[in-house]
């Protein structure tokens, strides 16, 4: 349920209908926006009576909320939720772009890869050290001596990192990593989910193979409802009947996100494809979409690759896609302010 308030509602009215709604057992969810606010409530709202709180003098309209996702919805929250990552920030009009290899693979692999996605204009590292691989036997990832590579590679560059976490047991060892990535195999790990909530670092949310839209909410409402609001939702393709491609990019989810969350949507066109050639053509349409960032995938060698060389872009390749991403966001913003 929602409660919209009247402009500038009188504060003593504000908090006996808080402490009211909180002696219910609901949660509150303020929600503070240009014109109005809003009280999200979450819990059982079945015995509310509406027309009771209809009719306070500080309120302008109630309503129930069908979906079952009610942190993530827009309705409890119209405004784009911004996330800060150390000098930059993901959501609220930016082009996020992380950038990086598939795996960590050597101290000099990724020191390579960070100075030149830097150079290129990414915003942040993105590398696997923890592998969530289909084959037991294929490179299962660096472990911890990847996660203290990416920190190295950080130091090295400014770049905030990202890497993916496949366990609750390994939360130690991601303390100081800037976002903590959820893979698509582990989307519905609720579990973890759930320990990501209890801790502060943004959480990245890649949507599982065959999840839908309300799946996806409903996951990232998990960690939300644990405590942690910094969510960001990614769109990486799910699975068809289409073989030529490794998954096929659901491009409608952005705007449909954009639409039912306030939650910033990026767009991973290399686990989408599986080809390093479509890989730019999509990330144009993901960002002409309306995407608030991109997971690129980069090698400095991806014919030697240890995992996903195919799906990856030299640095060469990454630089001319990205001068075009920087330079298609800008113009869509100008068009969005020219209205
Ligand atoms: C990855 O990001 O390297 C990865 C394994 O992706 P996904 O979970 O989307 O398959
Ligand atoms: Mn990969």
């Amino acid at each position: 349920m929602i409660v919209i308030l009247k402009p500038n509602p009188n504060e003593d009215q504000l908090e006996s209908l808080k402490s009211w709604l909180i002696g219910k057992g609901l949660q509150i969810h303020m929600s503070i926006g240009t014109s109005h606010m809003i009280l999200g409530l979450v819990g059982d709202t079945s015995a509310l009576d509406i027309d009771l709180i209809s009719a306070l003098e500080i309120v302008e309209d109630v309503k129930r909320v069908q979906e079952p996702y009610k942190n993530a919805n827009r309705k409890f929250h119209p405004e784009d939720t911004v996330i800060p990552v150390g000098s930059t920030q993901v959501g609220g009009g930016t082009l996020t772009i992380m950038a990086g290899p598939c795996s960590v693979e050597s101290r000099e692999q990724i020191i390579a890869v960070a100075k030149a996605v830097k150079a290129s204009g990414a915003t942040m590292l993105r590398g696997g050290a923890f592998k969530p691989r289909t084959s037991p036997y294929s490179f299962q990832g660096m472990g911890a001596e990847g996660i203290e590579l990416l920190k190295i590679a950080r130091e090295q560059t400014g770049l905030p990192i990202v890497s993916e976490i496949m366990d609750a047991s390994q939360l130690p060892l991601f303390a100081d990593v800037d976002v903590i990535q959820v893979g698509a195999r582990n989307m519905q790990n609720f579990n973890l989910l759930k320990v990501l909530g209890a801790q502060p670092k943004p959480v990245l949310i890649k949507r599982g193979l065959s999840s839908t839209y309300e799946e996806l909410l409903m996951s990232a409402e998990y960690v939300m409802a644990s405590g942690n609001e910094q969510v960001i939702l990614c769109e990486r393709g799910i699975r068809t009947f289409e073989t030529y491609t490794r998954n096929t990019l659901d491009i409608s989810a952005i705007p449909v996100l954009k639409h039912l969350t306030h939650l910033p949507v990026i767009v991973d066109p290399s686990h989408a494809t599986g080809k390093y050639a479509l890989v730019a053509p999509l990330a144009l349409g993901a960002v002409a979409a309306g995407c608030d960032g991109l997971l690129i995938e980069v090698h400095n060698d991806p014919a030697h690759a240890l995992s996903d060389g195919p799906q990856s872009l030299n640095p060469d390749a990454f630089d001319k896609l990205n001068r075009k991403l920087i330079a298609l966001h800008g113009f869509l913003k100008e068009g969005e302010a020219a209205k």
